[in-house]
């Protein structure tokens, strides 16, 4: 079954949610990236937060970046997501053995690590990217997004993720929601939101049972009347491409390119999201320095 992202809103206009189940996804990047458990949980936790946050933005032009950079033996993850959610995204060190918090329960917190800070970069199309950058609260990821929403952006949020590992490390279900209280929502929202989020419980439960995303929001909503806006599917997709590649050379400093087009093997740039092989050969090296020249006389 493909991913999907449900969005809706309380009938009171006080209460958005969305929610997400991100099997598919989690499962590609973990073959991708072939990451052990621990990074498994961390970068799909990570992977439906940028899509979630994604799914929000207007322009099919946008873009929104998560980085994760909490001083962790994982190293600094970064996802990055488009307009509809669709996402892409990697961990710097995805072999890392990190003891469980307890058994059955993988300690993402400690290996995120909690000494840093997650930053939020959404490319709206205008000429500078919004930033905001909030320090990490447990590295746990889901926490970190409420916080940044509460510090950053000013709306109280209630996030929640899971991923759930098979015993052959393959992913077997992922998901999770964002609520976010709208101007407006008064205290007895708030308190009824809080009710709500409490009595469901742990989300990770509720997808081992093959719970969907409106049933999720049916229930992280409980007491509201709920209206469904809308539902996308989403996957890990990544948009890399020979031309992006030969573009991103020819912005090096001409110092670097000349000494690149003196290698009789070739450039090769391997894309981290998808770890597909781009290679240039000598002589499409020797030609985008000579552009790279050219442009500077221009
Ligand atoms: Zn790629």
């Amino acid at each position: 079954m493909s991913d999907k992202i449900v969005r809706a809103i309380t009938s009171d206009g006080a209460v958005m949610a969305a929610a997400i189940t991100g099997k598919e996804m989690v499962e590609t990047a973990r073959q991708l990236h072939t990451t052990l458990p621990v990074a498994t949980a961390a970068l799909g936790r990570s992977l439906m937060a940028a899509s979630l946050m994604g799914n929000q933005l207007k322009g099919d032009e946008n873009s929104l970046t998560l980085q994760f950079n909490g001083g962790g033996p994982l190293g600094k993850i970064v996802c990055v997501a488009d307009y509809r959610g669709n996402v892409r995204g990697f961990v710097e060190n995805p072999f890392v053995h990190q003891p469980d918090k307890y058994q059955g329960k993988l300690d993402v917190g400690t290996a995120v690590g909690r000494a840093g800070s997650l930053t939020v970069i959404k490319d709206l199309g205008m000429k500078e990217p919004y930033v905001g950058s909030v320090p990490l609260v447990s590295g746990e990821i889901a926490e970190d997004v409420t916080s940044y929403y509460a510090v950053s952006e000013q709306f109280p949020t209630a996030c929640a993720l899971g991923v759930l590992l098979d015993r052959d490390q393959s992913v077997s279900a992922a998901g999770g929601y964002l609520i976010q209280l709208l101007p407006g929502a008064d205290e007895s929202t708030i308190d009824m939101v809080e009710a709500a989020v409490t009595a469901f419980g742990s989300v990770t439960t509720h997808l081992q049972a093959g719970m969907t995303p409106e049933q999720m929001l049916h229930q992280v909503l409980a007491g509201f009347e709920v209206e469904i806006l809308d539902q996308s599917e989403v996957a890990y997709r990544c948009t890399c491409g020979r031309e992006r590649y030969r573009a991103a050379l020819l912005t090096l400093a001409a110092e670097d390119l000349k000494e690149m087009a003196d290698d009789p093997a070739g450039v090769e740039l391997q894309c981290q999201f998808c770890s597909k092989s781009y290679r240039f050969p000598q002589y499409e090296v020797k030609e985008i320095l000579a552009d790279r020249l050219n442009r500077v006389q221009k």
